[in-house]
Order: C-alpha cells, then sequence, then structure tokens
C-alpha cells in the first residue's frame, strides 16, 4: 500500500516527461538491483508491474518501450555473466557421466582445484583470499544448508569468477530413497540458482558415494558427476608437510584435487593453500574450473572426431 500511494504522490508533483524519466530511473534501479541478486527479479518485475497499472500517463506504447529496454538490458547482463563464466555449460558428451580427471592433449599441463562442504564461517572467504591474491580460480562444491546459513559467502564465491557446484543439502552418506534423493539434488540447484543466479549441472556426491541415490538422479538430470584423482585427505587435519604430499604426489594434468573450506577446522588447507598454488605454478600448471576443464576436453575430442572422419 506504501508504495502505491508514493507513485501517486509523486505522479501528481511531475509533469509527463519527467515522471517518464522517473520511471526510467527506477527501472535502471530496479535492473541492476535484479542483475546483483537474482532472487529479487521476480519481486522487481512485480514492482514494475504495480508501477504500470497505478500509472494513467503511461501509456502501453511506454509500456513497450520499457519492457523492451528491460528485455535488453537482461541480456546484456546475461552476456556479461556469459563472458564472466557465471553460466555453466557443460559440453554435451559430458552430461550424465561421471569422471575423476581428463586426459589432456600433450599432457598439457592444467589442474583443477575443487572446495568441498562450505560455505563455511572464516575458511571459505580466507580461501577466497588466497585465490583472488594468486588470482587462481577453483570450483566450490556448496552444501544446500550452508548456502542458507551463508548466503553472503556464496555469493561472494561467485563474484570472484569461481565455479559453484552441487552437493546436497544435508551431505548424507546412507541410502536415500528417490524422492528425498531427488530432493537433495533439486533443494541446492535452488537455492544456488536463488543467491547466486547460477543454474549448476555439476554434483559431487559427499564421500564420494555413488550408490545411495543422489548421483543416479544427478546423473538422469544430465548432472555430470565429479569425483577427484588427488585427495588432500584435508579432512583429517594433516599437517602442512603431509597435506602438500598428499596432493602433488597424485597430481597429473588433467587432475581434480579434493580439498574441503567446509566442514570443521579447515586451517590446514587454509595454511597449505598458498605453498601449493606456487608448486604447481613452479611446475608449469595452469589453474582451471571444472567447467573450463571439460570444455578442454570437449574441444579435443571434437577435433580428434574431425580427424577420424
Ligand atoms: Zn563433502
Amino acid at each position: 500500500m506504501k508504495k502505491l500511494i508514493r507513485v501517486r504522490t509523486i505522479r501528481n508533483k511531475l509533469t509527463i516527461p519527467n515522471f517518464f524519466l522517473f520511471g526510467l530511473a527506477t527501472l535502471i534501479l530496479i535492473l541492476s538491483v535484479g542483475a546483483v541478486t537474482p532472487l529479487q527479479t521476480n519481486v522487481a518485475s512485480s514492482n514494475l508491474e504495480l508501477m504500470s497499472n497505478t500509472t494513467n500517463l503511461a501509456s502501453i506504447q511506454t509500456k513497450g518501450r520499457l519492457e523492451g529496454l528491460k528485455t535488453q538490458m537482461l541480456n546484456s547482463w546475461q552476456e556479461e555473466a556469459r563472458q564472466k563464466g557465471v553460466f555453466q555449460e557443460i559440453p554435451k558428451r559430458f552430461q550424465g557421466v561421471t569422471l575423476n580427471a581428463v586426459k589432456p592433449n600433450n599432457h598439457k599441463k592444467i589442474i583443477a582445484l575443487t572446495f568441498d562442504d562450505g560455505p563455511w564461517p572464516k575458511y571459505t572467504e580466507q580461501i577466497l583470499d588466497i585465490l583472488k591474491a594468486n588470482n587462481v580460480k577453483g570450483t566450490f562444491f556448496v552444501i544446500g544448508r550452508n548456502m542458507k546459513n551463508l548466503p553472503e559467502v556464496g555469493k561472494r564465491i561467485v563474484n570472484d569468477g569461481h565455479t559453484i557446484a552441487n552437493h546436497t543439502w544435508h551431505h548424507w552418506y546412507h541410502r536415500l530413497s528417490p524422492r528425498v534423493a531427488a530432493n537433495e539434488i533439486d533443494a541446492t540447484e535452488e537455492i544456488i540458482y536463488k543467491t547466486t543466479g547460477v543454474r549448476t549441472n555439476l554434483f559431487r556426491p559427499p564421500g564420494g558415494v555413488l550408490g545411495n541415490g543422489p548421483a543416479a538422479y544427478a546423473r538422469s538430470k544430465n548432472y555430470s558427476v565429479i569425483m577427484w584423482s588427488a585427495d588432500s585427505n584435508d579432512y583429517k587435519r594433516p599437517a602442512v608437510p603431509r597435506l602438500l604430499g598428499n596432493v602433488m604426489r597424485n597430481s597429473k594434468p588433467g587432475g581434480i584435487v579434493l580439498m574441503h573450506d567446509g566442514g570443521g577446522d579447515r586451517q590446514s588447507t587454509v595454511q597449505a593453500l598458498p605453498e601449493m598454488i606456487k608448486r604447481f605454478k613452479q611446475q608449469g600448471y595452469q589453474f582451471v574450473t571444472i567447467p573450463e576443464m571439460l570444455e578442454i576436453e570437449d574441444k579435443q575430442m571434437q577435433a580428434i572426431a574431425v580427424k577420424l572422419n
């Protein structure tokens, strides 16, 4: 009701062109808020609707122009998000499959750092700080209920340019009924989308358990199920040299490193990460997110297919 009254008051004070400008400015404001938090888009649209309906002066033509402008701006936001890598597009050949590494041509030194079980107080942001300082992008498999508790940290993962992915809502290991398994995936997908605007189709099963329901459901929804090839064993909180050894010893071109930013005390991981990045860089590795890794692999396989034809 408050909004209705405000709009009417303003309308009385303003001339027609001014009101149009005011509407345009409000629209731009609404759209920019919507762009930052897509969760708000529906609310923003209904506000827009409300304004149009209560404004006799806004002709159908103006409404059409505003809608056109809105579409244009949303498209450019989507394009920008695509360029930033916020939109995840997994190549078709990897949809519905499970993998733990890729095999790059000529042993091209690419490696993916992955972090599970966040967002988590303190540690997730410390890891984000380290990645930022080293200009490294990683992949975060988040837990739905943690996203609900720490949405701002979840948003930062995406805003910093990392890939966010699905790690179920509750992190259960036991056998789940098909309905519960589906909900574990769908509810997490939804909260990631509502919080960050990213619709993910990457899944990592808690504990790497593939046979208890969620992984099968994820594959049926064309998710890629992403395992790992180098386990840091960081959940055991090893001393830093041991953690580094676990990772470096098992790493290879096209490998996927498993670490944790949440789920408990992650000091070891935070302490080991800068040195780990340094060592990989010294060895000539390039850090990629999982979607980037899959894209590289996809192009390579396309090239092979062309050769065979
Ligand atoms: Zn986990």
